[in-house]
């Protein structure tokens, strides 16, 4: 714990010399590991309780008891909120994962195909309300060397974004596919867009564009916070084009393996 961090720059100085910056940055290192200890903690804490709260109001709301309106209105919102919570500290505890470092040994040949059908299942719950034409073009022989509980994670929120930010009976198109010497993994969607000003600070941490929108759709502002440390993870660059009120594309190119391009 107390190991010495130092950042090394180097840089250009005028046209033949070379500036070498070293900084100790051990004290902002171990600042941010207390920082994501103290919330992955908190958020593993606030599991039990939740899962108390959430089986008496299941109890509570359960065919055997016939509830006044206004109880029965009240029991439902408290089943709403506990759902936003719940998810909150599930992406907490994620982020609080992926924020550390990947240990490379976890990486192992990751069966993109299988997950993504997998992921096409769950959305099909997700989109019942929204009624969403889903298509998808899933190259199904294209694997990848990864950690698939992160891959899982980043497909997932891009693809959970594109139901909540298009309104009922919009187009949501994904592909998985080898472009050169990459694999391309896409979402595109035909709803609400990003303007160019917000575009930079999407992968913020808690950042919503419009945080009434966002919290109607259950937001919390961390999944593609999740997205970019399991991209940085992957070596991986995500692309963002959107036109507001158009739709959005989000593009993930992952470099592949020499033994992978074979097709
Ligand atoms: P959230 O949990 O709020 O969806 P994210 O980090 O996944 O958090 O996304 C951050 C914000 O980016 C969202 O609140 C939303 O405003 C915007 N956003 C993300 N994906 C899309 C999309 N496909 N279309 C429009 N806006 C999007």
């Amino acid at each position: 714990n107390n190991e010495l961090r130092i950042e090394l720059r180097l840089m250009a100085y005028g046209t033949d010399q070379i500036l070498l910056l070293a900084r100790d940055v051990s004290k902002i290192f171990r600042l941010e590991e207390m920082r994501r200890d103290f919330v992955a903690n908190v958020s593993h804490e606030l599991k039990t309780p939740l899962t108390v709260v959430r089986g008496y109001v299941e109890m509570v709301q359960s065919t055997e008891n016939v509830l006044d309106p206004q109880w029965s209105k009240a029991f439902s919102t408290i089943e709403s909120q506990v759902t936003r919570m719940d998810r909150l500290v599930q992406q907490l505890l994620v982020l609080s994962r992926v924020e550390i470092q990947a240990d490379e040994e976890d990486k192992q040949s990751v069966n993109i195909p299988k997950l993504l059908n997998g992921l096409l299942e769950d959305a099909h719950w997700l989109n019942q309300d929204k009624q969403h034409q889903i298509t998808a073009d899933i190259d199904e022989s294209l694997n990848l060397n990864g950690i698939e509980s992160e891959l899982k994670s980043a497909f997932s929120n891009l693809i959970a974004n594109a139901i909540a930010y298009t309104p009922a009976n919009g187009k949501i198109e994904i592909s998985w596919k080898q472009v050169d010497a990459k694999a391309k993994f896409s979402v595109k969607d035909n709803g609400a867009g990003i303007g160019p000003e917000d575009l930079h600070r999407l992968t913020e941490r808690f950042f919503r564009v419009d945080k009434s929108r966002s919290r109607d759709t259950g937001g919390s502002g961390l999944g593609l916070a999740i997205v970019k440390h399991v991209l940085n993870h992957h070596n991986a660059k995500l692309s963002i084009n959107s036109q507001l009120g158009e739709g959005s594309e989000f593009v993930i190119f992952f470099e592949l393996k020499p033994q992978q391009l074979c097709n």
